[in-house]
């Protein structure tokens, strides 16, 4: 059995420290992927601090992950010794339901394994996520990384990327459409970065007025400091779609009168304490409020490779596993920009 060095939260008060533990040997469909990055997302810090009241310990987080294979099983066909793969938010499904076999693992009626803090399907134990040094994967759940990009800025692409990829596609965002973005987070400038690419007019929703330069840099056409009612008035039903990836209570209330008839707001944020709206607010304009969850197999390649063919990687800031603590206290404080993504090279 493979070991494994990690950072992992014993419960949901104690700081993340280094912890040892053992991840399975591989099947024949499955790799060994020895980790050199993974992104930091606010899910991290949900689910170690059980936020979300279904954490379980000792909990490895990490779920943005960038590697090099470094063993593999007898009937892998995607990858070979030495390449680099990567491993989003989940790492097995039933893949028998109808959504597992339209690729839409996540959607997975049985339920789709999480990276981490999940009952592993092969031998029950508990899956320990990327802050580590390898993980073992079956190769349907593991994805190949064009070779122009920069890997550690790749690897929020694995969740931040594909959460916000989706829905954009999903909702048809593109030339002639006006899409808002709230929140200019990890997930928020990877969904600035995509409307502007796709062709959208990108407006970013933000709360912080210091964001401004950096928002137009990373593609917006606008921005807007929500909190500022005279900014957000002459924007009143002009929207077709809004993506909002905000991790904290907001009033919902502010952006629904921004829609057009008909448009949809997409929730990708998960704050802990569910949202609140008024009802007048969806009734004039028939909008809807829907949300979105990460992204199926294929999805996550076409994205990838459409980061290849257009130069998209997320802006980070590298930190060594010795500052995970820190980074989760300046995450909880808006101070990144935009994604923390750790050097494993760093856990020796
Ligand atoms: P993040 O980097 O911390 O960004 C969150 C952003 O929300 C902040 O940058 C800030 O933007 C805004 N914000 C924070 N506190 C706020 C407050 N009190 N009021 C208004 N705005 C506030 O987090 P992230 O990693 O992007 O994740 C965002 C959320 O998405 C989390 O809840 C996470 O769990 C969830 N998530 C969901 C999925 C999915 O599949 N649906 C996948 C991954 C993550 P401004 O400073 O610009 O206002
Ligand atoms: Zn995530
Ligand atoms: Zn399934």
């Amino acid at each position: 059995m493979p070991s494994s060095k990690g950072y992992a939260a014993q419960n949901a008060e104690s700081p993340l420290a280094p912890h040892a533990f053992s991840r399975r040997d591989h099947g024949p469909t499955e790799l060994t992927i020895d980790i050199l990055f993974c992104g930091v997302c606010h899910s991290d810090l949900h689910m170690t601090r059980n936020e979300w009241g279904n954490a379980s310990y000792p909990m490895v987080p990490g779920h943005e992950i960038v590697g090099r294979v470094s063993a593999v099983g007898s009937a892998i066909t995607k990858f070979k010794l030495g390449d680099i793969a990567a491993v989003g938010v989940i790492v097995d499904s039933c893949r028998h339901c109808a959504p597992c076999r339209r690729g839409e693992e996540h959607f997975c009626a049985e339920g789709a394994t999480l990276t981490y803090a999940a009952k592993d399907r092969v031998d029950g134990s508990t899956t320990m996520g990327g802050y580590a040094s390898n993980y073992v994967v079956d190769e349907r759940f593991a994805h190949r990384v064009p070779a122009n990009l920069d890997l550690a800025a790749v690897a929020p692409l694995l969740c931040a990327g594909i959460t916000t990829y989706s829905p954009l596609r999903h909702w048809n965002v593109g030339p002639g459409k006006k899409v808002g973005i709230v929140g200019l987070g990890g997930l928020g400038h990877m969904a600035l970065k995509f409307a502007h690419s796709f062709g959208a007019h990108a407006v970013q929703f933000t709360t912080n007025p210091r964001k401004r330069e950096d928002a137009m840099k990373l593609g917006a056409d606008e921005v807007v400091v929500s909190t500022d009612p005279t900014q957000m008035k002459p924007h009143e039903r002009s929207f077709d779609f809004i993506l909002d990836a905000v991790s904290a209570p907001h009033k919902l209330d502010d952006y629904l009168p921004l829609l057009k008839q008909d448009s949809t707001l997409t929730l990708v944020g998960l704050p802990p304490e569910p949202p609140s709206f008024a009802p007048f607010n969806l009734i004039r304009g028939r909008v809807s409020i829907a949300g979105s969850m990460i992204g199926g197999m294929p999805e996550t390649q076409a994205m990838l490779d459409y980061c290849g063919e257009h130069n998209i990687v997320s802006e980070v800031e590298v930190i060594p596993i010795q500052k995970i603590n820190e980074a989760y206290t300046r995450m909880l404080k808006q101070d990144v920009k935009y994604r923390f993504v750790i050097d494993m090279s760093t856990l020796a």
